[in-house]
């Protein structure tokens, strides 16, 4: 099926966008604030808009994909550019938060435009792939409907919920656990420096040890939606044993001048925890220390 399809804003992944319709055969139309960016993309096929207006007018399916929604907001609540999406799909690619989604929703609804919010699981060069990922929050009926130009973006297009924040809400959800793992990863080159260990040795150490970490990841999220928090017979580790390991690095870190950021988060999170009586507990027990509002006393 051969759309008309618009992307407002060609830096990296818009233009990686861009190019993943234009290979799919669909009429595609780009706007850029800096026109260069849109150069390359003419080449392939794309029709180059003079104004944000002009490309909305050029498309049934308009595709926004800048720095943030402020800039967004301030593209599409231009009112020759509102009139000109009434009745047509916006799809929001931008990264957000899921408050941002859910009043850029309620902007379009006011304004008889249909909307999608996404979020992008995938670098550019993935952009187009089968296994690119990309998930989708709004009307299922909505995403059904679109979802053979979508997937033109990547193979793997996902509906998460009618909720329209929800996409947004699980890239930031997801997107913590690879910061999580990177950050560890920073520390861990940094020991190694410090102790005159070498990186290739490092990384050969760290191949068998990560596949653990996921499956432990896995299972501590489904023993936190079980509410399995004492220490059982399937705890690997209790608070107590884990905080003791925490200690050496932390150690080790001041004895080296290694910045301790890292794992002072953990150590405050640990403390909260142990303070409040569960160092006997699975770690799924620091779930409870999470919410700002009371880091002491645990959620229930
Ligand atoms: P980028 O290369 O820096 O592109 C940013 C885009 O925003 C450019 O088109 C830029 O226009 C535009 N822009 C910035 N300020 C503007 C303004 N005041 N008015 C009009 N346009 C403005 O960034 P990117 O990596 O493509 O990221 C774009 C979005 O995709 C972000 O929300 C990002 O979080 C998301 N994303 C990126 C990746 C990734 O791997 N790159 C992955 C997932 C999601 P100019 O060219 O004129 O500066």
């Amino acid at each position: 099926m051969r759309s008309r399809v618009s992307i407002l804003g060609t830096g990296r992944m818009g233009s990686a966008l861009a190019r993943a319709f234009l290979k799919q055969g669909h009429e595609t139309s780009v706007w850029n604030r800096t026109k260069s960016k849109c150069q390359p993309l003419a080449a392939l096929g794309a029709q180059v808009a003079s104004s944000v207006q002009d490309a909305v007018a050029a498309a049934d399916i308009i595709v926004v994909n800048v720095n943030d929604y402020v800039t967004s907001d301030a593209l599409l609540r231009e009112d020759g550019v509102t009139k000109a999406l009434h009745g047509k799909l916006l799809v929001q690619l931008t990264s957000g938060t899921p408050k941002q989604a859910k009043e850029t929703a309620e902007w379009a609804g006011q304004n008889g435009i249909q909307y999608l919010d996404g979020a992008i699981m995938a670098t550019p060069n993935f952009i187009g792939e089968p296994e690119c990922t990309i998930l989708y929050s709004g009307s299922s009926d909505l995403f059904e409907k679109y979802k053979p130009v979508l997937l033109a973006l990547g193979g793997n297009a996902l509906h998460v919920g009618s909720d329209v924040g929800h996409a947004s809400a699980l890239d930031s959800a997801l997107l913590v656990v690879m910061w999580g793992a990177m950050f560890g990863m920073l520390q861990g080159v940094a020991i190694c420096e410090a102790e005159e260990l070498r990186l290739d040795a490092y990384a050969s150490y760290l191949k068998p040890i990560l596949p653990q970490v996921n499956g432990w990841v896995i299972d501590t999220v489904k023993r936190i939606e079980d509410c399995r928090f004492a220490g059982d017979e399937a705890t690997l580790a209790t608070v107590d044993s884990h905080y003791g390991a925490l200690r050496h690095l932390l150690e080790l870190c001041r004895e080296r001048g290694i910045h301790q950021a890292v794992p002072n988060a953990f150590d405050q999170l640990f403390k909260a925890a142990i303070n409040a009586g569960h160092a006997q507990d699975d770690f799924a027990v620091l779930s409870k220390f999470m919410r700002e509002q009371s880091p002491t006393s645990p959620r229930e």
